[in-house]
């Protein structure tokens, strides 16, 4: 049902959310029968405003005051007030008004549509240029989107002119990260370009090396479009997760911890039942959206790509425990010395010696008890037993009471904190 049956209205209409953009408004119809959750409007949104992150909405009450819409709880309570003004209209035997929506860009407001975008929409009509929204949008039919997308992206249709290279997302080993625009498809997409000189025929191998990454189907892997080579560069196209990584959110509280280990492990454990070893596990290789979701990413699957980079290294091996929100081996640093400012220094690493003579010599960082659960410590102990055969298999993991506590499938914690992050990144961004 397009809502709960309690607060589904006696009425025939179809629901009509009308989308208010600066380059015109938007409606969206959607038929009755379909349900619709928080995360179905902030992804309709998407596809609005691609250039922009929205993690909220607002609708106008009577008083024509905004109220922000952040869960399936606050849409639940806008779509109530919604159809209580539509009972009213309709015994006034007025017409009826869509539902009005705003967004909320997590972009300085300066900086929105910046590439003129134009959504040409009149009322009540239909737009050809964004079909998905305009024909009534379920969430199924946003599944069917995505799959067509990869269909379309992964038969070979994948190249250099369809793409139109954005922001930097960041770098990395070796490569720098785009969001870039996928114009068929007009998906936005995040697409990884590493410099390599290499052979033609090392080039062929590492394209082949890559197939597997279509087989690659689970919501806690990236997805993966397609690759091309293009002169002694190589792109590599996945889904794109408007959270980024996890390096850049520090400290993260337990409870949305425990969300994302349960990611981690389903996802290390779905590769490994392709026989792929990740290699590379770190906060900067998994990836976080506003729909909750948490993707791993950066997984060695091309021996011959790896080989590759690994001869311009330049990596980053030292990271923050999410948990503590700092570097977990301090003896490696000197008093009063702070981890960037040694990083930056060592140009991206620090010190490999010292940190693996600590990592070899010293016991292994513990969590300190009482700040955390029970669980949590016990998980992280276990996970960083020295000896390989007394730390747990992925299998072992599943069934650890930190992860079975938290593996409740509930993506609005994940969701939400995401969204609340991005808020105060943006606010904090616009005060300086
Ligand atoms: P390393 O190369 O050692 O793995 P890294 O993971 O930081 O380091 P990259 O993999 O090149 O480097 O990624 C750079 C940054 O780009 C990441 O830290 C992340 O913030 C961003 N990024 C990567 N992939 C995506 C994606 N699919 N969606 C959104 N942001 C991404
Ligand atoms: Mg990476």
């Amino acid at each position: 049902m397009l809502v709960p049956r309690e607060m589904e209205p006696k009425t025939r209409l179809q629901l009509v959310i009308r989308i208010k953009v600066a380059s015109g408004d938007l409606d969206w119809s959607i038929p009755p029968g379909s349900q619709l959750l928080f995360r179905d409007v902030l992804d309709v949104i998407g596809q609005v405003l691609p250039d922009t992150t929205t993690t909220a909405f607002e609708y106008e009450d009577e008083d024509g005051d905004r109220i922000t819409v952040r869960s399936d709880e606050e849409m639940k309570a806008m779509l109530s007030y919604y159809y209580a003004t539509v009972r009213e209209q309709e015994v006034n035997g007025q017409m009826i008004e869509p539902l009005q929506i705003y967004p909320r860009a997590c972009k300085p407001p300066g900086k929105r549509n910046i590439h003129g975008l134009k959504v040409n929409t009149r009322a009540g009509s239909s737009n050809n240029s964004c079909p998905a929204v305009t024909e009534g949008l379920s969430n199924n039919s946003l599944k069917k989107s995505s799959a067509e997308l990869k269909k379309i992206l992964a038969n070979g249709q994948m190249n250099e002119q369809d793409i139109q290279y954005r922001d930097i997302l960041g770098h990395g080993n070796g490569g720098t990260v785009y969001k870039a625009y996928h114009v068929p498809s007009g998906k936005i997409l995040a697409v990884k370009v590493i410099p390599l000189d290499i052979t033609l025929e090392l080039q062929k191998q590492i394209m082949s090396e890559l197939e597997i990454l279509y087989k690659c189907d689970s919501s806690y892997i990236i997805g993966f479009y397609g690759a091309f080579f293009v002169e002694n560069r190589i792109s590599i196209c996945t889904e794109f997760m408007d959270g980024g990584s996890l390096d850049v959110y520090r400290k993260i509280p337990e409870h949305v911890l425990g969300r994302i280990s349960v990611a981690v492990v389903k996802g290390l454990t779905y590769l490994w039942s392709l026989k792929i070893l990740h290699r590379d596990v770190k906060p900067s290789n998994m990836l976080v959206n506003t729909r909750g979701q948490v993707k791993l990413c950066d997984f060695g699957v091309s021996t011959q790509l790896v080989n590759s980079i690994a001869k311009t290294y330049v990596g980053t091996n030292a990271y923050m425990a999410l948990a503590l929100g700092r570097f977990p081996y301090p003896q490696v640093l000197r008093p009063g010395e702070v981890l960037n400012d040694v990083i930056q220094k060592n140009q991206g690493s620090l010190m490999p010696l010292q940190l693996l003579q600590c990592i070899v010599d010293e016991d292994p960082p513990v969590l300190p008890v009482g700040e955390f659960s029970e669980s949590f410590v016990h998980f992280i102990t276990q996970c960083m037993r020295k000896l390989p055969t007394e730390r747990p298999a992925p299998e072992e993991l599943m069934v650890h009471p930190f992860v079975v506590h938290y593996n409740d499938k509930n993506a609005e914690v994940v969701s939400m904190w995401v969204c609340r992050m991005l808020e105060e990144r943006r606010s904090q961004q616009g005060i300086q």
